[in-house]
């Protein structure tokens, strides 16, 4: 197996409404106390950190393909078939023999670029059975402003290994090798577009646009400084 080239994929990603970034809405629970966003602990800014946006692309392309709990009710896909984009790309889930090679993406935390005031909003839980607001059940939620905006970075190693894999561009044509690679991260970002990212999106929190503003195959070695003669 030998690596072939690297993409570097680099955009933005806009909030288009309040976003609870790093939420999940299993802690929405009656009496919680305050939910407060992820925040770089240096600088005190919301940032979206790379595990979430590739766990997020994992999940909605395991939909779109039907992979999601294929093996496992409630796991992601961990088939490890050379024709499942799922696996190649993000890894089998949980398995530890299979010749698929290396998770190729490589997902960077998004700092802030622009924006990234956080809202505080206040929710009521809802009785499932009475569709009553329950008794001190209110509670605030952090939201990072709509208008942030967020630099995005996804790297992408292609080998050897995935000459012959093959997945449909934005238009259906068949590419293959690493530009089907690349497709497959395009289409992740995509689906995260139709639904959004972190917590209670649907309640229509999360929306967001993403955009890759460039995309280089990078094939060569950087180049590095000649070296000088010591002055002794
Ligand atoms: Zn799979």
């Amino acid at each position: 197996m030998r690596k072939k080239s690297h993409y570097v994929i680099t955009g933005t990603i806009e909030l288009k409404s309040g976003t609870r970034i790093g939420g999940s809405d299993d802690i929405l629970q009656i009496g919680g106390t305050d939910l407060t966003c992820i925040k770089d602990p240096v600088t005190g800014k919301p940032y979206i950190p790379g595990s979430s946006l590739k766990g997020k692309m994992r999940s909605e392309l395991e939909k779109y393909h039907g992979r999601f709990g294929r093996n496992n009710p409630n796991e992601p896909c961990g088939c490890a078939q050379e024709n499942c984009p799922v696996c190649r790309v993000f890894g089998p889930h949980k398995k530890v023999d299979h010749g698929l090679g290396p998770t190729r993406i490589l997902v960077r935390d998004a700092p802030l670029l622009e924006g990234g005031e956080i809202e505080l909003k206040s929710e009521t839980a809802i009785a499932r059975t009475s569709g009553a607001a329950q008794r001190g059940s209110l509670r605030t939620l952090e939201r990072v402003v709509p208008g942030s905006k967020f630099a995005l970075e996804i790297g992408l190693q292609v080998f050897d290994l995935d000459e012959k894999f093959t997945y449909e561009d934005e238009e259906e044509n068949t590419v293959q090798g690493g530009a089907a690679l690349y497709q497959v991260v395009c289409h992740g970002l995509d689906l995260i577009e139709q639904t959004g990212i972190g917590g209670g999106t649907s309640k229509g929190y999360g929306a967001v646009e993403i955009t890759i503003e460039k995309a280089v195959e990078v094939k060569r070695r950087k180049k590095c400084p000649q070296p000088s003669a010591s002055a002794e």
